[in-house]
Protein backbone atom coordinates (compact mmCIF):
# COMPACT_ATOMS: atom_id res chain seq x y z
CA UNK A 1 0.00 0.00 0.00
CA UNK A 2 2.88 2.68 1.00
CA UNK A 3 6.29 3.04 -0.86
CA UNK A 4 7.24 5.63 2.01
CA UNK A 5 4.99 5.99 5.45
CA UNK A 6 6.57 7.95 8.28
CA UNK A 7 4.75 10.13 11.11
CA UNK A 8 6.86 13.02 10.43
CA UNK A 9 5.57 14.86 14.07
CA UNK A 10 3.52 13.93 16.63
CA UNK A 11 0.07 13.15 15.02
CA UNK A 12 1.29 14.61 11.69
CA UNK A 13 1.98 11.49 8.82
CA UNK A 14 3.42 11.62 5.38
CA UNK A 15 3.49 8.79 3.17
CA UNK A 16 3.54 7.95 -0.50
CA UNK A 17 1.47 5.30 -1.94
CA UNK A 18 2.93 1.86 -4.46
CA UNK A 19 1.35 0.38 -7.42
CA UNK A 20 -0.19 -2.23 -4.49
CA UNK A 21 -2.32 0.47 -3.77
CA UNK A 22 -3.55 0.52 -7.41
CA UNK A 23 -4.66 3.34 -9.32
CA UNK A 24 -5.75 6.13 -7.03
CA UNK A 25 -7.13 9.02 -10.63
CA UNK A 26 -10.12 8.76 -12.47
CA UNK A 27 -9.25 10.69 -15.25
CA UNK A 28 -6.91 7.89 -16.51
CA UNK A 29 -9.75 6.11 -18.18
CA UNK A 30 -10.22 3.14 -14.90
CA UNK A 31 -13.31 2.30 -13.89
CA UNK A 32 -14.98 4.99 -11.20
CA UNK A 33 -15.88 2.89 -8.78
CA UNK A 34 -12.94 0.72 -8.56
CA UNK A 35 -11.10 3.89 -8.50
CA UNK A 36 -13.42 5.13 -5.46
CA UNK A 37 -13.28 1.13 -3.63
CA UNK A 38 -9.00 1.97 -3.66
CA UNK A 39 -9.58 5.12 -2.06
CA UNK A 40 -11.44 3.85 0.82
CA UNK A 41 -8.84 1.24 1.44
CA UNK A 42 -5.96 4.01 1.25
CA UNK A 43 -8.19 6.47 3.91
CA UNK A 44 -8.51 2.86 6.09
CA UNK A 45 -4.85 2.10 6.25
CA UNK A 46 -4.09 5.40 7.08
CA UNK A 47 -6.60 5.04 10.00
CA UNK A 48 -9.18 7.51 8.83
CA UNK A 49 -12.91 7.60 7.76
CA UNK A 50 -13.61 6.23 4.28
CA UNK A 51 -13.69 9.15 2.25
CA UNK A 52 -11.29 11.49 4.06
CA UNK A 53 -8.38 12.82 1.80
CA UNK A 54 -9.38 15.50 -0.33
CA UNK A 55 -8.24 15.22 -4.19
CA UNK A 56 -7.51 18.14 -6.83
CA UNK A 57 -7.76 18.10 -10.66
CA UNK A 58 -4.26 19.22 -11.40
CA UNK A 59 -3.69 20.79 -14.28
CA UNK A 60 -0.34 21.74 -14.47
CA UNK A 61 -0.81 25.22 -13.62
CA UNK A 62 0.41 27.01 -10.64
CA UNK A 63 -3.02 27.54 -8.42
CA UNK A 64 -2.90 27.02 -4.86
CA UNK A 65 -6.44 26.66 -3.11
CA UNK A 66 -6.73 26.64 0.80
CA UNK A 67 -8.93 24.10 1.79
CA UNK A 68 -10.88 24.06 5.18
CA UNK A 69 -13.62 20.81 4.16
CA UNK A 70 -13.60 17.88 1.96
CA UNK A 71 -15.53 18.84 -0.66
CA UNK A 72 -15.34 18.66 -4.58
CA UNK A 73 -11.75 18.94 -5.59
CA UNK A 74 -10.54 22.14 -6.73
CA UNK A 75 -8.64 22.85 -9.92
CA UNK A 76 -5.77 23.43 -8.20
CA UNK A 77 -2.29 21.86 -8.42
CA UNK A 78 -1.45 22.50 -4.70
CA UNK A 79 -3.64 22.76 -1.44
CA UNK A 80 -2.89 23.85 1.82
CA UNK A 81 -5.15 23.44 4.79
CA UNK A 82 -4.78 24.05 8.16
CA UNK A 83 -6.42 23.09 11.64
CA UNK A 84 -8.58 25.82 13.27
CA UNK A 85 -10.15 25.45 16.90
CA UNK A 86 -11.75 21.87 17.11
CA UNK A 87 -11.75 20.88 13.82
CA UNK A 88 -8.56 19.21 12.26
CA UNK A 89 -7.36 19.92 9.12
CA UNK A 90 -7.96 18.35 5.82
CA UNK A 91 -6.62 15.49 5.04
CA UNK A 92 -4.40 16.09 1.36
CA UNK A 93 -3.55 13.77 -1.46
CA UNK A 94 -1.44 14.91 -4.84
CA UNK A 95 -1.37 12.42 -7.55
CA UNK A 96 1.29 11.63 -10.04
CA UNK A 97 3.06 9.21 -12.21
CA UNK A 98 6.83 10.72 -12.86
CA UNK A 99 5.79 14.52 -12.07
CA UNK A 100 7.52 15.42 -8.70
CA UNK A 101 4.63 14.72 -5.58
CA UNK A 102 6.01 17.65 -2.69
CA UNK A 103 4.11 16.85 0.83
CA UNK A 104 4.92 19.92 3.31
CA UNK A 105 4.43 20.33 7.21
CA UNK A 106 4.33 23.26 9.33
CA UNK A 107 3.47 24.82 13.14
CA UNK A 108 1.01 27.98 13.14
CA UNK A 109 0.44 30.73 15.17
CA UNK A 110 -0.80 28.24 17.81
CA UNK A 111 1.34 25.43 16.92
CA UNK A 112 -1.28 23.38 15.19
CA UNK A 113 -0.23 21.79 12.39
CA UNK A 114 -0.27 23.52 8.31
CA UNK A 115 -0.26 20.86 5.45
CA UNK A 116 -0.28 20.92 2.27
CA UNK A 117 0.71 19.16 -1.14
CA UNK A 118 2.10 20.03 -4.42
CA UNK A 119 2.06 18.36 -7.75
CA UNK A 120 5.38 19.49 -9.16
CA UNK A 121 5.87 18.28 -13.11
CA UNK A 122 7.92 20.13 -15.87
CA UNK A 123 5.19 23.29 -16.09
CA UNK A 124 5.11 23.63 -11.62
CA UNK A 125 8.53 23.18 -11.83
CA UNK A 126 8.81 26.16 -14.35
CA UNK A 127 5.98 27.96 -13.29
CA UNK A 128 7.29 27.98 -9.45
CA UNK A 129 4.44 26.25 -7.63
CA UNK A 130 6.38 25.03 -5.16
CA UNK A 131 7.54 28.28 -3.89
CA UNK A 132 4.01 29.28 -4.26
CA UNK A 133 2.65 26.55 -1.77
CA UNK A 134 5.28 27.69 0.96
CA UNK A 135 4.29 31.11 -0.26
CA UNK A 136 0.75 30.47 0.95
CA UNK A 137 1.59 28.08 4.06
CA UNK A 138 3.70 31.00 5.54
CA UNK A 139 0.97 33.61 4.56
CA UNK A 140 -1.66 31.27 6.91
CA UNK A 141 1.12 31.75 9.23
CA UNK A 142 2.99 28.93 9.34
CA UNK A 143 6.95 28.35 10.23
CA UNK A 144 9.49 25.76 10.51
CA UNK A 145 8.64 24.24 7.04
CA UNK A 146 9.79 21.01 6.36
CA UNK A 147 9.12 19.16 2.52
CA UNK A 148 9.13 15.48 1.49
CA UNK A 149 9.51 14.56 -2.11
CA UNK A 150 7.94 11.33 -3.28
CA UNK A 151 9.09 8.97 -6.16
CA UNK A 152 9.29 10.83 -9.43
CA UNK A 153 11.57 10.35 -12.82
CA UNK A 154 14.79 10.52 -12.37
CA UNK A 155 17.08 13.36 -14.04
CA UNK A 156 19.10 10.36 -15.70
CA UNK A 157 16.15 9.36 -17.17
CA UNK A 158 13.64 12.76 -18.31
CA UNK A 159 14.91 12.84 -21.68
CA UNK A 160 13.58 15.85 -22.66
CA UNK A 161 14.38 18.42 -26.45
CA UNK A 162 17.55 20.55 -25.88
CA UNK A 163 14.93 23.75 -26.49
CA UNK A 164 12.80 22.50 -23.88
CA UNK A 165 15.33 21.60 -21.63
CA UNK A 166 17.00 25.01 -22.17
CA UNK A 167 13.67 27.01 -21.81
CA UNK A 168 13.02 25.02 -18.13
CA UNK A 169 17.02 25.56 -17.07
CA UNK A 170 16.42 29.09 -18.04
CA UNK A 171 14.41 29.80 -14.97
CA UNK A 172 15.10 26.82 -12.73
CA UNK A 173 18.96 26.31 -13.42
CA UNK A 174 19.27 23.19 -11.35
CA UNK A 175 17.12 21.36 -13.65
CA UNK A 176 19.46 20.99 -16.23
CA UNK A 177 20.80 17.11 -16.44
CA UNK A 178 21.93 14.14 -19.18
CA UNK A 179 20.26 10.96 -19.63
CA UNK A 180 22.27 7.95 -18.35
CA UNK A 181 23.00 7.36 -22.37
CA UNK A 182 24.03 11.23 -22.94
CA UNK A 183 20.87 13.05 -24.17
CA UNK A 184 19.56 16.56 -22.78
CA UNK A 185 17.14 16.21 -19.54
CA UNK A 186 15.88 17.49 -16.86
CA UNK A 187 15.90 16.83 -12.98
CA UNK A 188 12.73 17.85 -11.70
CA UNK A 189 13.47 16.76 -8.21
CA UNK A 190 16.72 18.30 -8.27
CA UNK A 191 14.71 21.86 -9.40
CA UNK A 192 12.37 21.71 -6.59
CA UNK A 193 14.94 20.64 -3.72
CA UNK A 194 16.62 24.69 -5.22
CA UNK A 195 13.43 26.33 -4.93
CA UNK A 196 12.64 24.74 -1.35
CA UNK A 197 16.40 25.83 -0.47
CA UNK A 198 15.86 29.31 -1.48
CA UNK A 199 13.37 29.48 1.00
CA UNK A 200 15.21 28.00 3.72
CA UNK A 201 12.95 24.29 4.06
CA UNK A 202 14.65 21.64 4.59
CA UNK A 203 13.83 18.88 2.24
CA UNK A 204 13.47 15.73 4.56
CA UNK A 205 13.38 12.91 1.89
CA UNK A 206 13.36 12.73 -1.64
CA UNK A 207 12.25 9.29 -3.36
CA UNK A 208 13.61 7.46 -5.99
CA UNK A 209 12.96 6.82 -9.68
CA UNK A 210 9.16 6.14 -11.01
CA UNK A 211 10.84 4.95 -14.00
CA UNK A 212 13.34 2.13 -12.70
CA UNK A 213 11.09 0.91 -10.29
CA UNK A 214 8.43 -1.03 -11.47
CA UNK A 215 6.34 -1.14 -8.33
CA UNK A 216 5.82 2.45 -9.05
CA UNK A 217 3.29 3.92 -11.82
CA UNK A 218 5.52 5.64 -14.80
CA UNK A 219 4.07 7.30 -17.40
CA UNK A 220 7.15 7.64 -19.27
CA UNK A 221 7.04 3.73 -19.00
CA UNK A 222 3.26 3.27 -19.82
CA UNK A 223 1.31 6.17 -21.19
CA UNK A 224 -1.99 4.14 -19.98
CA UNK A 225 -1.01 3.63 -16.57
CA UNK A 226 -2.27 4.35 -13.34
CA UNK A 227 -1.50 7.40 -10.51
CA UNK A 228 0.36 7.04 -7.04
CA UNK A 229 -0.37 9.54 -4.18
CA UNK A 230 1.74 12.06 -1.84
CA UNK A 231 -0.71 12.15 1.11
CA UNK A 232 -0.23 14.16 4.61
CA UNK A 233 -2.83 13.94 7.35
CA UNK A 234 -3.35 14.39 10.83
CA UNK A 235 -4.67 11.85 13.64
CA UNK A 236 -4.38 11.02 17.56
ZN1 LIG B 1 15.63 7.19 -13.38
Amino acid sequence: MFWWRNEVSPGVSVAFTDADAGNLALHVGDNPAEVMARRVLLNRAAGLAADQFQYMDQVHGNTVEFIDANGPGPTADAMVSAAASRVAAQPLAVMVADCVPVVFVGSGAGNEPVIAVAHAGRPGVASAIVPATVEEMRSRGAVGIRAWLGPSICGSCYEVPEQLQADVAARVPATRSTTSWGTPALDLPAGVRAQLAALDVPVEYSGECTLENDSLFSYRRNSRTGRFAGLVWTHD
